[in-house]
């Protein structure tokens, strides 16, 4: 069952979208070489209570933690340590939260000042087929053409894995909702994107196999050649008037140019 929202249950997920980004933000200003995940993670659930909102993931299936932050070869899912950041590290996070009843979700990949220019290429390929999916949101066009957009571009053109275990999904009073949001995919396929669809867009890109593993842990997906890995969200929403990106990267961006530790992966969008 697919829940269309009104126009006011679009504006309450663009404020629990917007706590998210204003989160990763946050998180953007902080990060520091010898800082651990887990003291940015205390930090992000102190700023998301602070704010009002709940943070989504704790709890959630029993995850122990606010955001998930996935060093490297992580591709989602991994649960903030002791492990601390070097000059070397990606680290994708993803942050979701829960602000009157209704859910935001979004992820961003930051790259760490000694990160090679390979790596940064995969983080704005996948940047980018996050922004190319998201202009394939429009009403008459369907799921698998956002699906197909950032397969095309990452596989095809840019001969990078998509992960397929792992999926985008519909975002409102639950946090995945129907329809699922593949990666991959063929135009003109799925369900039909009407006004009022409310979905989070995220590409999980592999520098190189698709193939992926679950670590012992029960959460971290790690890519199964131990290559890096880079994981942007959006949760946005399907209007007649075109795609409304309820959450914000810009805000991030801003943040990562006045924090001289985290490479500037900007890609006007
Ligand atoms: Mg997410
Ligand atoms: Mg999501």
């Amino acid at each position: 069952m697919i829940y269309y929202k009104t126009a006011e249950e679009i504006e309450l997920i663009r404020e629990s979208a917007l706590l998210v980004s204003k989160t990763l933000a946050n998180i953007a200003a902080n990060l520091k070489v010898g800082l651990s995940a887990k003291k940015i993670d205390k930090e992000a659930e102190t700023f998301i209570r602070d704010h009002g909102g709940v943070p989504a993931f704790k709890g959630y299936r029993g995850f122990p933690a606010t955001l998930c932050m996935s060093f490297n070869d992580a591709v989602v899912h991994g649960i903030p340590t002791d492990q601390e950041f070097t000059t070397k590290d990606i680290i994708s996070v993803d942050c979701g939260v829960v602000l009157n009843g209704f859910y935001g979700d979004s992820a961003f990949t930051f790259a760490f000042s000694e990160v090679s220019e390979e790596v940064i290429k995969l983080m704005q390929v996948t940047r980018e087929s996050l922004k190319l999916g998201i202009e394939a949101a429009v009403v008459g066009n369907r799921i698998g053409d956002i699906s197909h957009a950032v397969q095309n571009y990452c596989e095809k053109e840019h001969g990078y894995g998509i992960v397929r275990e792992l999926v985008g999904h519909g975002v409102g009073r639950s946090l995945h909702e129907e329809p699922e949001v593949p990666n991959f995919g063929q135009k003109g396929r799925g369900p039909l994107l009407k006004d009022g669809l409310v979905i989070a867009i995220e590409p999980m890109v592999n520098l190189g196999s698709r193939n992926v593993k679950q670590m012992d842990d029960g959460w971290t997906i790690l890519t199964r050649d131990g290559k890096p890995s880079a994981h942007f969200e959006h949760t946005i929403a399907v209007r007649k008037s075109g795609p409304d990106i309820l959450s914000n990267h810009d805000i991030i961006d801003f943040e990562i140019k006045n924090n001289v530790e985290i490479m500037d992966i900007s890609i006007n969008c």
